[in-house]
């Protein structure tokens, strides 16, 4: 039987203001890199495409390093085909309208700086109703509040397959562990608390078998 291929983003973006600043989130890419770890660790041939973290690239897994939510687009693109696309990487929905080739200087008669924002694409969704759809995509949701009813939209509006919820008001950027709920079309499991390499190898178990 060929290898099964698969693709798995990890960790944040970050969206440039200019050469010096930019906005990002907390993701240290633990999750999405445990995941890529085990999908190698099973057989499975996986490029792993990541935002800027600390934390070592898994032996064996080619990576490729990203800065930006359109970096991190052309790469998955560029990865397809996959029988698999884990979308781990907590992208940041907007970007500075615009990122100005030199340093910003700091006006000092105004107080206030106004920057526009403008939406990333949506690697999910695009990815999702890809014409080189994978047979299986599967996407992370951080949510503060209404996990469940929010991650099930998420399932609806993206058209992925599964959705793994965990709720982000607890301490979950940077820890060892998750508490996740997966969630399909038809069904929705609570798992309990467990370390980020179990949440990989549980969630391997379902779809690979
Ligand atoms: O829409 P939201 O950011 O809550 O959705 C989270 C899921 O969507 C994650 O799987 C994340 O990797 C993905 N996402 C994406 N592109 C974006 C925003 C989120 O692929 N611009």
């Amino acid at each position: 039987m060929p290898k099964l291929k698969a693709i798995v983003t990890s960790g944040p973006t970050i969206e440039r203001i200019d050469p010096v600043r930019y906005i990002s989130n907390d993701s240290s890419g633990k999750q999405g890199h445990a995941i890529a770890k085990a999908l190698h660790q099973l057989g499975v041939e996986v490029t792993l495409i990541s935002g800027k973290v600390n934390i070592p690239t898994p032996k064996g897994v080619p990576i490729i390093n990203v800065e930006s939510a359109e970096d991190m687009l052309k790469a998955v693109e560029s990865s397809l085909p996959a029988d698999i696309f884990v979308g781990v990487a907590a992208v940041c929905d907007w970007k500075p309208e615009m990122n100005h080739l030199q340093k910003l200087k700091k006006n000092t008669s105004e107080d206030f700086l106004d920057i526009r924002f403008r939406k990333t694409p949506d690697i999910l969704k695009i990815i999702s109703n890809h014409e080189l759809r994978p047979n299986v995509v599967v996407g992370f949701a951080a949510e503060t509040e209404n996990l469940i009813e929010n991650a099930k939209n998420k399932l609806a509006t993206k058209g992925c397959d599964y959705i793994i919820a965990n709720d982000v008001s607890k301490a979950v950027f940077g820890s060892n562990t998750n508490k996740i709920s997966l969630i399909s079309q038809s069904n929705v499991e609570h798992w309990d608390e467990m370390s980020k390499d179990e949440v990989a190898d549980r969630l391997l178990k379902m779809l690979i078998v």
